[in-house]
């Protein structure tokens, strides 16, 4: 479904090479996780996917279900089903949470060719789903995450991927910052949504979030590139040893 092919990325502004041959394919229905050190290129990689401005793709490709992802726009990312939560959610003063989620919705269901969700159906299906990440009504009614905990802002990223039902997420360390309850609620709403047509990839330093979302791969990231992939033991591995041992073995 999604696959990542020999990925290079260098900053717009600068000369610096970021991504130095990503090879990386998200079956349908399947978890994979990123691991790796700080500064080893994960967020690039999402921001590239995602069509953040400020990188340039320098060799290789990116296609979601066969159609070459970076020749589209980000919106046209998001309506060909591919969802990002960001490592430092933004805050949108003056647009109120409910009005930009069902914004977003209807928006991603005209690319779909469907019809806008009534009134009533969506005000259900929010509050249900809000109800779920213990998100309360008052949250829903101010502007989007202003003045939002970091917590409240990295669950508010999970109601968002709950309400556009997306074929590919990606989560950027949506668990960092995250206290013990708060991190099982969002695992709670990414296994909530894990179903056989959907592909995660998850990015995170700590195992722990992979204690509550199983992965089925694991990658390690470092310098640009994915040196070592494996099954759900290669994070504990991580957890048990840090990265030394890895960076040693693959240099
Ligand atoms: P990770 O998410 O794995 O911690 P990042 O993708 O955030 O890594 O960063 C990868 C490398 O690219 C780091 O060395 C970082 O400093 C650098 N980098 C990323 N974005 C920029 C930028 N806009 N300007 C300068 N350096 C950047
Ligand atoms: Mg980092
Ligand atoms: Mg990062």
């Amino acid at each position: 479904m999604l696959e990542i092919k020999n990925l290079h990325v260098k900053l717009e502004e600068e000369n610096k090479q970021i991504l130095k041959g990503v090879d990386l394919t998200v079956e349908p229905g399947k978890v994979h996780a990123i691991m790796g050190p700080n500064g080893s290129g994960k967020s690039t990689l999402s921001y590239v996917l995602a069509g953040r401005g400020g990188y340039e793709v320098t060799e290789g490709s990116v296609t979601l279900d066969g159609v070459d992802l970076l020749d589209m726009e980000p919106e046209a990312r998001a309506a060909a089903g591919l969802f990002l939560a960001f490592q430092y959610p933004v805050e949108i003063p003056g647009v109120g949470n409910m009005t930009f989620l069902r914004t977003a919705v209807n928006a991603q269901r005209k690319a779909r060719g469907e019809e806008e969700i009534s009134a009533a159906d969506f005000l259900k299906l929010v509050r249900e789903r809000a109800k779920a990440l213990k998100i309360d009504a008052d949250m829903l009614k101010r502007p989007v995450n202003v003045g939002f905990s970091g917590g409240e802002k990295k669950r508010n990223e999970i109601l968002q991927m709950a309400m556009l039902e997306p074929k590919m997420c990606i989560l950027d360390e949506t668990d960092s910052g995250l206290d013990v309850d708060a991190m099982k609620l969002v695992a709670d709403g990414v296994n909530a949504l894990r179903s056989e047509g959907r592909g995660f990839l998850v990015i995170t330093h700590y195992q722990r979030l992979l204690d509550h979302i199983k992965p089925d791969v694991v990658h390690i990231m470092a310098a640009g590139r994915i040196i070592k992939t494996g099954g759900p033991e290669l994070a504990l591995e991580v957890e048990t040893n840090g990265y030394a041992d890895i960076l040693n073995e693959v240099a």
